[in-house]
Formats: structure tokens, sequence, C-alpha cells
């Protein structure tokens, strides 16, 4: 059998299609994954990538005292399978294989893809040959020619693309963590450090300080208007920006009738066709029909798998010889551009343009097959056009400019106006998406005099550079080599997903600026495009044979150490300067208590979240958050209109934020709820503190009963009982809390199902705490919304909780609860009725220590101690009882459940209670005790 392995699923079902040739060509699924077969060929789609490098394990916890960030720069790497259905599958496909041929995507990314496959196929394979195919468009023509001039791996641009994988995860990795250990933030809220992504963030910023810092200048500028016969002409000054205004405005006055045409120069200028396009000045033209970065080239991927057009991936401007031009040309006549196709056949220029940039990989972007809007849909198709149409242009011949440039003088002022008129339209007949404006001027004669309309003086002000667009920052990265052309949009997009930027024109974010700044003061290799330069240049050796990947990715290794060096030294003030300057972040606004101080959101170690008072401990108000887990909390941009303050938002990784809106009316109507449940409080009474910013039990039970009696306008008694309900009140809430707590660590959560609803529910039923739930009827749970497993788990789960706090009362220390509670042991009641012996034989815990704790919860139950046994007394017990004929080490062990520890012990005890304690039958037992009998009586004998 021989197996091709694409780069992705439609790929693959494409090639098989096109290599089936007409054959029958059936699609079976395996897995979960298509596999395509036709004849004795089968073919299977990766899905890019199927395993991923990653740190050896031991590096996953960030606050380790020995894989610390640095610690990851020399961390060994290892490949991890991301897909594992697809790895099984192709593995076992190998297994059966004869021949394999490896068609993923024709670039260093494709190649490396192609790399990893051929790996795991030898894994699994030792011997089957595998090939190459390489192709630059999934059509019948190009695949065909591949697989029949099928070539060897190119094990070296493979490593290129390797080398390039291990850097970006050793450096993203440990300055990732560096960064955002030092400024304290974990979870959602770490701070991202990259490669490519840290520069290209560094240019953002960059270019938003030279806005803030620009200082716009005043110009001015003169122009005039004429009339020549029915048409109006509008001249321009000659002197352009005037930067003195007193000497515009002298120009301006000396500007006088009449006006004298002095000169007129006539000349043609060529409008060359445009080039070939490469993935940038792609995404550039995508970009101006209102397309993102990503977008544009997630359509362009998704025409290509299709066959639609070629590779989308390449910094190739300019067609290489064997690429069939009319044959393409032909193949999409039949299609909505019919017209302007034969025009191009009629018209065709006889090179087609060209870029300054060859290369051998892939042809520059181009249509492959003919396609409608029906068949593409109204997102793909305009980017279909205007591939189709690039290429027409390409090939249609240079448009032709006419230019008129009149000169005129006006009481010594010099004018002049320009026109222009398309003499060959040339490509703009077929490229409709760049503007050919004409200006057509009438005809003037030299010395002609004529009379101005109007004057103009306008002021105006120099404007600071313009903020990136998407696919000005994609230009620019490729001008300074910052990634490549498969990953800048990428890396755009994480910058926006990381909140480090926003907005098209793109602006930086505080976060995003502090973290720069931060680096750039202390090792600002980490935001220079240089490193990154030199990376993409050692690539470059690597794929020429001229370097190892072993020896670039060490190099870069010590790079990495050096930033290492000047970050640690000043560890504590990048964290101290990123920490401080984005507080601001957290702040919410004015507190509606003392009204000076500032309410923010604080994140404790741990999950614990709350928003507090900037006055603390002055104003002690304060707004309880749920723990981080739950969604780590961040401002939002919006302002509660009442109170002024910004909205919470908490945020999950992988799942819908929950929008907590503003924290003050979400306390007020969450507390207000309970507050009614306060029998001597009314609503009335409820908004009267809520005036005065009392909103919780616990903000009650905080005042003087004077005060409330005076704010309230209540009697003093009802003002002490309100008090005193709030604390009750406060009780339940605690219980009821700490109930809702115990559930959500108790059962997950589920869709539709709130703990809140499960918690009041319960209490309705009675059960208001935990040690009532330990003790509940399953149904009331059952009936509650909680599964039959559940309802076990929550009431073991109770008890234990319950055990273990009693336990730990009396005295008795945690590793010791754990144990008993294992071994079944729920009160100081339980513990009692078993003995000592038995519970240490059952825990495994030592006899001393059990009695000693025996000690401690009978005196809580104001009970006798039990009679304490030492070790020796056991030990010599042990040797009396297994020198009884019948008695093995393993009764003994059972034995002493019965409180049997000797032959003492053993004659005194009752048979029928110490075999139901000890699990051995009756009859053993008697035959024990009659053996132990005869051996004493032996004894006495012998005495
Ligand atoms: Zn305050
Ligand atoms: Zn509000």
């Amino acid at each position: 059998m021989r197996l091709i392995v694409a780069e992705k699923n439609i790929s693959a079902r494409r090639i098989a299609e096109i290599l089936a040739g007409g054959k029958k060509m059936t699609e079976k699924k395996d897995a979960g994954v298509s596999v395509y077969t036709f004849g004795d060929t089968t073919a299977i789609g990766l899905r890019g990538h199927v395993v991923e490098i990653d740190f050896e394990p031991g590096y996953a916890n960030w606050r380790s005292e020995t894989a610390t960030p640095r610690a990851l720069i020399d961390a060994k790497t290892i490949k991890v399978a991301t897909e594992k259905r697809i790895v099984s599958l192709l593995q076992k496909l190998a297994r059966h294989a004869d021949r394999i041929t490896i068609a993923t995507d024709f670039d260093t990314e494709g190649e490396l893809i192609g790399k990893e496959a051929f790996e795991l196929i030898r894994a699994a394979n030792k011997n089957v040959p595998v090939d190459r195919a390489r192709f630059s468009a999934i059509t019948s023509q190009e695949i065909t020619a591949a697989f029949s001039h099928a070539t060897d791996l190119d094990f070296a641009l493979a490593s290129a693309g390797e080398a390039r994988q291990i850097v970006d995860l050793v450096w993203g990795a440990s300055l990732t963590r560096f960064i955002s250990l030092a400024a304290r933030r974990g979870g959602q809220n770490i701070l991202s450090v990259g490669r490519v992504q840290s520069p290209t963030l560094a240019m953002i910023v960059d270019r938003e300080k030279e806005i803030a810092s620009f200082v716009p200048e005043k110009y001015w500028q003169l122009s005039l208007v004429t009339m020549k016969g029915d048409d109006k002409v509008e001249a321009r000054h000659t002197h352009g920006r005037f930067r003195d205004k007193a000497e515009a405005e002298l120009a301006r006055d000396r500007t006088k009738d009449p006006l004298v045409v002095t000169d007129m120069k006539e000349g043609t200028k060529i409008d060359r066709s445009p080039s070939p396009f490469d993935t940038t000045t792609y995404i550039v033209a995508a970009a101006r029909l209102g397309y993102s970065a990503a977008n544009a080239m997630r359509i362009a991927e998704d025409l290509y798998m299709n066959g639609f057009i070629s590779y989308p991936r390449t910094d190739n401007t300019v067609y290489p010889a064997t690429l069939d031009i009319s044959g393409i040309l032909k193949a999409l006549k039949p299609s909505p551009f019919a017209k302007d196709i034969e025009w191009i056949q009629k018209n065709r220029r006889a090179v087609p343009t060209r870029g300054k940039k060859s290369s051998t990989d892939h042809p520059p972007i181009h249509p492959t097959a003919p396609a409608t809007r029906q068949m593409l849909g109204d997102d793909a198709f305009p980017i279909y056009e205007l591939v189709l149409r690039r290429f027409l242009a390409t090939l249609a011949p240079d448009a032709t400019w006419q230019t008129l440039k009149v000169l005129f003088n006006a009481g010594g002022e010099e004018y002049t106006a320009t026109g222009g008129r398309l003499l060959e339209p040339g490509w703009h007949t077929v490229y409709p998406f760049s503007e050919a404006k004409e200006t057509i001027l009438p005809v003037f004669r030299v010395g002609e005099n004529l009379q101005i309309l109007s004057k103009s003086f306008e002021e105006k002000e120099t404007q600071p550079p313009a903020r990136y667009t998407q696919s000005k920052l994609i230009q620019r990265m490729e001008e300074l080599g910052l990634g490549t052309k498969s990953t800048r949009h990428e890396v755009i997009a994480k910058l926006v997903s990381r909140k480090y930027v926003e907005g098209n024109p793109l602006r930086p974010t505080l976060v995003g600026r502090v973290v720069i700044e931060s680096l750039e003061q202390y090792a600002d290799t980490i935001t220079k495009p240089d490193m990154t330069q030199t990376l993409e240049a050692h690539m470059q050796l690597i794929k020429q044979k001229q370097r190892t990947r072993e020896d670039v990715v060490k190099e870069s290794r010590e790079m990495l150490h050096k930033a290492f060096d000047q970050l640690e030294s000043h560890e504590r003030v990048i964290g101290d300067e990123i920490r401080n300057r984005t507080a601001e972040e957290m702040t919410l606004g004015a507190c509606p208590v003392c009204k000076t101080g500032t309410l923010a959101i604080k994140h404790l170690r741990g999950s614990t979240q709350f928003i507090g008072c900037s006055h603390y401990p002055d104003c002690t108000f304060n707004i309880g958050l749920p723990l981080a887990q739950w969604g780590f909390a961040v401002r939002t941009d919006e302002v509660c209109k009442k109170h002024g303050l910004n909205f919470v938002r908490l945020v999950r990784k992988g799942a819908r934020p929950w929008d907590i809106g503003c924290p003050l009316c979400h306390h007020i109507s969450s507390n207000r709820e309970s507050l009614l449940e306060i029998p001597s409080l009314t609503p009335d009474l409820i908004d009267k503190l809520e005036s005065r910013h009392i909103f919780t039990a616990s903000d009650i039970a905080k005042t003087e009963s004077p005060y409330l009696a005076t704010i309230l306008d209540v009697p003093a008694d009802h003002a002490q009982r309100i008090i005193r309900d709030a604390g009750t009140a406060m009780e339940l809430l605690r219980k009821r809390s700490e109930c809702r707590k115990f559930m959500r660590n108790h059962i997950a959560p589920r869709k539709g199902r709130s703990y809140s609803v499960i918690v009041k529910s319960l209490a309705s039923a009675g059960i208001r705490d935990i040690p009532a739930l330990g003790k509940a009827d399953p149904a009331v749970l059952r009936s509650a919304g909680i599964s039959e497993k559940e309802t076990s788990d929550l009431i073991d789960g109770a008890r234990a909780h319950c055990a273990a706090r009693i336990f730990k009362e009396i005295g008795i220390p945690a590793i010791s609860i754990k144990k008993y509670i294992e071994a079944g042991i729920f009160s100081p009641e339980e513990f009692c009725t078993m003995q000592p012996l038995q519970i240490a034989e059952k825990t495994g815990m030592s006899p001393d220590t059990v009695f000693r704790h025996a000690g401690l919860v009978c005196k809580h139950l104001n009970r006798p101690a039990p009679v304490k046994i030492s070790k020796t007394r056991i030990e010599k017990g042990k040797k009396e009882l297994l020198a009884i004929r019948g008695i093995t080490e393993a009764m003994i062990r059972k034995l002493s459940s019965a409180g049997i520890h000797d032959t003492e012990t053993l004659l005194s005890a009752d048979p029928r209670d110490a075999a139901t304690r000890s699990g051995i039958p009756e009859a053993t037992i008697l035959n024990c005790q009659a053996l132990a009998k005869k051996r004493l009586d032996n004894a006495v004998i012998e005495l």
C-alpha cells in the first residue's frame, strides 16, 4: 500500500481526488480521522503539527526553587504528541505501507511538519521508503507532476524550522516566567514576552511615544482659482509650505491680477503595471478591501486548500520560468472574468512584471482555478477576485499618462497647476483596486492673461506620524526581518489577545507600554529586532548546511543567559516598577464611603481577590469577589452611571467571561436579599442604611446603636434589636457560605445548576450547615438536583469535615485525623467503641500514638481512659500467642481488633464477641482458647 501524508485533511482529500484521476475514491473514518483510498493508495491529512516541543517533565512549577526561569534556558526539550488520534493512525498505517510520500506544504514549516511525520513513521516502521512531493498549488497539473517527481525530505530545511521552534520556546517560556514572577502575576494575568512578539510590541510603543512627544508646527499654504472658458482651475503657490506667517501674508497680498501664463510643460509618464503578490503585498492590498491581516491569511489558505489559488505564504515576487501562464489564463476562462482574461490574452505584455524578491520555493500568489461568487461566498470571493485581477495586471501593458504643468505669475508670485490624462489605461483596465484619477487641464497659451477668481490662505499644522495599521505593521516587520511570512499576522493577533495592544490602527495598552519600557531599560536585546534578525540569518545558514541546529540554538541560549544576567540583578526593581505602573489597571473610582480614597481590585497570593479602598486601614470599606479560580477580576471600560465606578469582569481561560458589572451595584443587590431576611429591618430602613453606605449585616453589626437609632430614626431598643439580629444573620450567612463553599469543593459545576440554588433548597429542608448535611437524608439531597454518586460523596465529605473539626478541637494532629477518617472513624464516640489496638491495626499507626489519642478523646467525652499496654507487653504477648499451635501472625493482627494481645486477654475474651470483632470463626477462637489453657496448665504442672 502506498501512503500519502498531507498537511491537512482538506488537502489530503483534494490530492486523493486528483491522483485518483476519475477512479473510485472512498472516504472512511478511523478514530474520527478521514482516510481516503483509491486503488492501492491511501491518503490522510495531519492537522499541521501533530507533535509539539516542550520542556522535559519537571519544569511545570513556576515557583520551583530549582527549575527557575533561568533554568528553562538550558532545559532539555522533548516532542509530545498533541493530536494523539492522528499520530496513532499514522503509525498504524505506516506499519502496513510499502511506500510513503510526504505531501505537506512546501516551506520551512511544511518541511518540519513533514519531518515530524517522518520521525513518527520511522518509529513504527524502520524500513519503509519515504519520499517527498513538493507543489505550490493543489491543481491537477502541479500535483501530478509533484508525485511523479518525488524527491527526498530536506532535513536541513526542517532543522532550520526546529531551531526556531526551540529558540522560541526557550525565549518565550523563560522570559515570560521571569517577568510574570517579578511582577507577581500569575494565571490569566501573566505577562508574556516573546522573541518576535516583544520587538514588535516595542515598535508600537515607540510609535506611540513619537506621537506623544510630537510638537505640531504651523504652516501656511497659498492657492488661487482662475477660470479658463468654462473650466475652473486651481493653482498652488510654488513656494509650497510657508513656515513664516508674515512671509505667507506678504505673498498673498502681492498676488494680484492679471494672472499671466508664463510656461507650459507637456510630457508623458509611464505608470508601471504592479508586480506579482507576495504575502506582504497581498495582505496590504486585502487590507484596502477591509480584511484584517489574520482574516486575509485565513481566507487565502482556504482558497489554496481548495485549489483556487497558489500557496499564499511566499516571499517571491517573480514568476518562475516554469509557470505555464498561458495555461493558467486558459484554465481561468470559464469564470465571471472571461472578458478581462480575453483582453489580457489579446494585449499581454511581452514579459510579466517582476518584483525585487526572487526565491525558489513558491511562485508569487496567483489564481489556479476558475471560481464564482456562488462557489466561494461573499467573504472569500472578493479575495479571489483580488488575486485574479492582480495576476492579470502583472500580465497587462503599462499605463501611459499625458502630463501637463502650467506656470503662472501674479504680481511677481509664482503659481502652478498640474494635470494628468490617461492616454493608455493599460493594466488599469483589469485592476480597479488602485485608483487612476485624471485631472484634465484646459489648453493655455503662454503669455495669456487670466483673472483671479479667489485666493485661499490656509493655516495648517504638521501631523504626528500615524499609528500602525495591521498591514503597515506587517510591512515594517518584514523590512526589519521580524517573524516570517507565515507568522507575522499571528504575532499581531497574539499581542491583541494578550491585551498589549488594542484598536486598529494599533495602540499599546498601559500594560503593553510598561512591560516594553521595563525591558528596554534593563535588557534591550529582548525588545530590539537585531537578535531576531540574527536568528533568521542563522536559519538561512542551517538551510544551506553551513551551520547546525545545535550550534545555532546554543548561541541563542548564550545570548539569553546574558539577558538574564541583567534581568536577575534588577529583578526587584523591574517587578516593583511594573506593579506600580500597572496599578491603574485595577483602580475603579472613588470610594463611596470615605470619598477621598480610591477603590481598586486587589489580588492576593492564592486565589483571594477583593475590592478595597486605598485609605485602608483608616477606611475599611471592601467588596468581596469570588475566588480567582472562578475568573481573574479585571476592570472594564464601562462606568456605572450611578456610582462612577468601572465595571468588573471575571475572566477565565476557555470560559466565557463573567460580568459582575458595577461592583457596588452588585454588592448592594447581593446583600439586600440577606438584609431583607433580618426580621427587625424593613425595605424602607434598608434604603436608609444604603444611603449611609451600610450594605451588609456585618456593616450593621459594627455600628453603635445610638448612631443607628439616629440615622434610621427608630427608638433605641429597636436599633439594638437590629444590631442583635444582624449578628445572628451573620452567623447564619457564615454557615451558609461555608456550606456553599463545601458544596463547590465536592460537586462539580454544571450548567443550569447553581450552588446558591442548591443551598437555598437544602436550607428550606432544614439543612443549613455542614453537620446537618452529614446527617441528611440522601433523598432530600437527590431532590435538590444532586446525583446519587455526588450525594454519597457529599454526605461522607460532610461527616469527614465535621469529624476533622472536632478531632482538631480535641488536639489530634491533622495527619492522624486523616488516617482515622480513612479508617471510618467519624466521631469521638465511634473512636471509643473500638479498642486502641484495633484502631492501631486498622490505621497502621503505632499503638503508643493511638493510646495517647484515646486518652484525649476519652477526656473530651468525660470517660475513663483505656489502660495503656506497653510495646514490650505487646511483643511479649505476641510471642505467647505464636507459641500456641495454629495461631499465625495474620491471626494475631485480626485478634488485636478484638483487644486480644496475649494469652491472658485471649482466655478472658468472650468467644462470640471476639469472633465478630476479629472476623475469625468462633470455633477457631474456642479452639485457640482451649490450646492456650492447656499450655498454661502444662506450664503450671512443669513448675
Ligand atoms: Zn474608603
Ligand atoms: Zn453602580
